[in-house]
């Protein structure tokens, strides 16, 4: 739509609510379509690179039978008193891969994958669950290495189903937020699942 406007001083353009003047009874008028070229201006955005998640490795399944939560645990030194990233990532991928669950994760792990720690690559924020995470809606939530700690578990308030991963029997699943908390070493039960998977 185009307008001329020769007014020079304010107001240019008078919205009106109907019924504030009674609506127009003459003839329709005709109007002109004219096609009038239109030169873009130079744009002053430039393109450097495109920066994307991994495509070949989807996570992120709103479908899944279940809801698998990694915590920052998995990249924390264990009772060797050494981190082993490769080897969670290779457990959790492979649990993924076998079981066709949806990944989610907690803000620790998640900020840390996020500032460039040699940690878990495919973990991004859309992964994150809790207060300033998401919140799905899968059935069952199995957590693995997280501490259950509110602001996280308030992101599971559609996941009816709950049972927990994790070395501490305090932990916060031990409070009632979770069905089933077994007291064990994620990668150890992880590692026994895969290999009952075929993963
Ligand atoms: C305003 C605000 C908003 C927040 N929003 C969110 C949010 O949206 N989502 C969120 O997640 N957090 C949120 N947080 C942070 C939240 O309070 C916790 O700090 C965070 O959830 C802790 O993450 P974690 O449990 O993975 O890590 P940690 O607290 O470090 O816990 C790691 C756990 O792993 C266990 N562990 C270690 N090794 C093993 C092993 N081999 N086997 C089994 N268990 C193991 C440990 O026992 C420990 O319990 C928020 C906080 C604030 C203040």
């Amino acid at each position: 739509m185009e307008a001329v406007l020769s007014r020079e001083q304010r107001p240019w353009v008078v919205l009106l609510d109907p019924g504030c003047f009674a609506a127009w009874s003459g003839a329709a008028g005709v109007a002109k379509v004219e096609n009038v070229a239109v030169e873009a201006p130079p744009t002053r955005t430039t393109v450097t690179g495109v920066q994307a998640p991994k495509a070949d490795e989807q996570t992120i399944r709103p479908d899944a039978k279940l809801l698998f939560v990694t915590g920052a645990g998995w990249t924390k030194k264990q009772a060797d008193g050494a981190v082993h990233g490769a080897e969670a990532e290779a457990l959790i991928l492979g649990f993924l891969r076998a079981t066709k669950s949806s990944l989610g994760g907690s803000k620790s792990l998640v900020d840390a994958s996020g500032e460039g720690e040699a940690v878990l690559g495919f973990m991004t924020h859309l992964n994150q669950i809790g207060q300033t995470g998401s919140t799905p809606r899968h059935r069952k939530g199995l957590s693995t290495c997280c501490h259950g700690e509110e602001p996280h578990v308030v992101g599971w308030r559609f996941v009816n189903e709950r049972r927990a991963i994790n070395l501490d029997a305090n932990c916060g699943w031990a409070r009632g937020k979770a069905d089933v908390l077994y007291v064990a070493d994620a990668f150890e039960v992880m590692h026994h699942v895969n290999r009952l998977l075929g993963a």
